[in-house]
């Protein structure tokens, strides 16, 4: 929809003229996606500072009939965030309100903090936070709410949806939802916080955050572990869990990877030899973790090799080789991202075949996997594909359909898989998707192009 002439004066009198950006030059960063395969297009990006300001740009454009694409880090990997479609772009990244309650362990936060200034609010006061991703410095409170973020952490805290205790939301009907009292109990009906986790701004815009706090962890321990395959290196992510309670995170890599991080970082190789498949193992908690974390990977079947790190710089270059991937991926040129799940039984298959099913739909694919295999996640990332050419994606998602995974582990639907969401939900869950969208979004102003197509 064009942007009605009078609409614009209209949000200069709510958020103030310098923060309604029209100026070709300075939209470009909110239209164009991290990776740089989703490239889209508006007209206004605008910035208001507060939930009050929030609700006043969403009545006028609701009353304009404008869609709006709420925006954070912009970090996203799915073309969620962007404008796809030229509609207007909210960017929360200015509510940066911070309250931490250091005798109960949780932080009341502004939609636009982002998670590495919680993360150090949090261990300033003694405390930590249990989500942890390697976008930390740019990705938001409310785009990991909204996207439900995993990262790094999961196996130990859970996602985003386990930290969050309140939330303070501006629906599409306009109605405020504000609850970020904090109670650890509250069983008075729906939960409406959970319901925004996932959400990808389809219903409204997340304004604030209650989140919980966990207690920090002063003995830390990696490990990379080299395994003879990739069966190997699955059987043991899933066993691991059982073997140490300390375990707070499981990741995988293959020798393709490691060695294009060790290029374009410019790295040592971690091992004289390549290895197929590896496994970074962390520790984390208040006990012996060093002596626990040896003892389960000698339970390990498949071990090769194993470079062990107390020492935080050390530790530092261990995460190093599979924190850089993505970031290396990239170099490649702007690739095509999927971060899907498999049942644990099923997880070594996938990652055994999924290289030749890509093969078969487009030979000049590469196939790169890595991941939180820890809680049976992989990313599945493909180069040399034109932007739109999906017929690789196609097929690594139908093979996930058929093991019985989910087509998105954390990063969600967006728009990039608006047309795979029907091959892992029934369609009994996909109607009472619309049915919600319906209820909190009527006028289908909400991001109306994400997560499931326009009715
Ligand atoms: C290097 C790198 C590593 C990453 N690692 C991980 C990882 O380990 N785990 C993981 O889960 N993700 C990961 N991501 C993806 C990304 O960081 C997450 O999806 C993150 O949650 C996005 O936050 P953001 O603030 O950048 O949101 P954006 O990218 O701005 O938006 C993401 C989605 O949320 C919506 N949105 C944003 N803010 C709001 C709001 N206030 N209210 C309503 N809707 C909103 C947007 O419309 C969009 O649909 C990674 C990305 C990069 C670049």
């Amino acid at each position: 929809v064009p942007l009605p002439g009078q609409l614009l004066a209209q949000l200069i009198d709510v958020v103030g003229a310098t923060q309604v950006l029209t100026d070709p030059g300075q939209l470009a960063s909110f239209t164009t996606d991290w990776s740089g395969r989703f490239v889209g297009h508006t007209d206004v990006v605008v910035r208001p500072s507060n939930s009050d300001e929030v609700g006043a740009v969403l009545d006028l454009c609701r009353g304009a009939g404008v869609a709006l694409v709420p925006q954070g880090g912009n970090t996203g990997l799915v073309g969620g965030g962007v404008p796809m479609h030229g509609e207007a772009v909210l960017s929360l990244s200015r509510l940066g309100h911070f309250e931490l309650d250091a005798t109960a362990g949780q932080i009341t936060v502004g939609a636009g903090v982002t998670i590495g200034a919680v993360q150090r609010a949090a261990a300033e006061a003694g405390w930590a936070y249990g989500v942890d991703l390697g976008s930390r410095d740019s990705a938001t409170v409310g785009g990991t709410v909204s996207t439900n973020a995993g990262g790094l952490r999961v196996l130990r805290y859970g996602d985003t949806r386990a930290q969050l205790l309140g939330l303070e939301a501006v629906l599409g009907t306009g109605d405020v939802v504000r609850n970020v009292s904090g109670l650890r109990r509250d069983n008075t009906g729906y939960q409406l916080a959970s319901l925004f986790c996932g959400a990808e701004g389809t219903l409204g815009f997340v304004t604030a955050a209650c989140l919980r706090l966990v207690a920090p962890s002063p003995e830390q321990v990696v490990a990379l572990v080299a395994f003879e395959g990739v069966i190997e290196a699955a059987n043991a992510a899933s066993l691991l869990r059982r073997e140490a309670a300390s375990l707070s995170a499981v990741e995988f890599f293959v020798s393709t990877g490691l060695e294009l991080v060790c290029q374009v970082m410019g790295l040592a190789a971690p091992f004289a030899q390549s290895h197929p498949a590896y496994l970074l193992v962390e520790g984390q908690g208040q006990g012996d973790v060093v002596g626990e974390l040896a003892g389960a990977l000698q339970a390990l079947a498949g071990v090769v090799d194993v470079a062990v790190a107390t020492e935080t710089p050390r530790r530092a270059e261990l995460w190093r080789y599979r924190e850089a991937h993505t970031e290396a991926i990239n170099t490649l040129g702007a690739p095509h991202k999927l971060d899907v799940a498999l049942p644990p039984e099923r997880l070594g298959e996938f990652l055994r075949t999924v290289g030749a099913t890509v093969t078969e739909s487009a030979p000049e694919a590469k196939t790169w996997l890595f991941g939180h295999a820890g809680d049976g996640s992989v990313h599945v990332n493909l180069t040399g594909l034109a932007p739109d050419d999906e017929a690789a994606d196609d097929a690594v998602l139908t093979l996930v359909a058929e093991l019985g995974g989910s087509i998105s582990a954390e990063h969600g639907i967006g728009t990039a898989k608006v047309g795979w969401l029907a091959r892992t939900k029934a369609p009994g869950s996909l109607a009472a998707f619309a049915t919600l969208k319906r209820a909190f979004d009527p006028d289908g102003v909400c991001n109306p192009h994400v997560l499931m197509p326009p009715a």
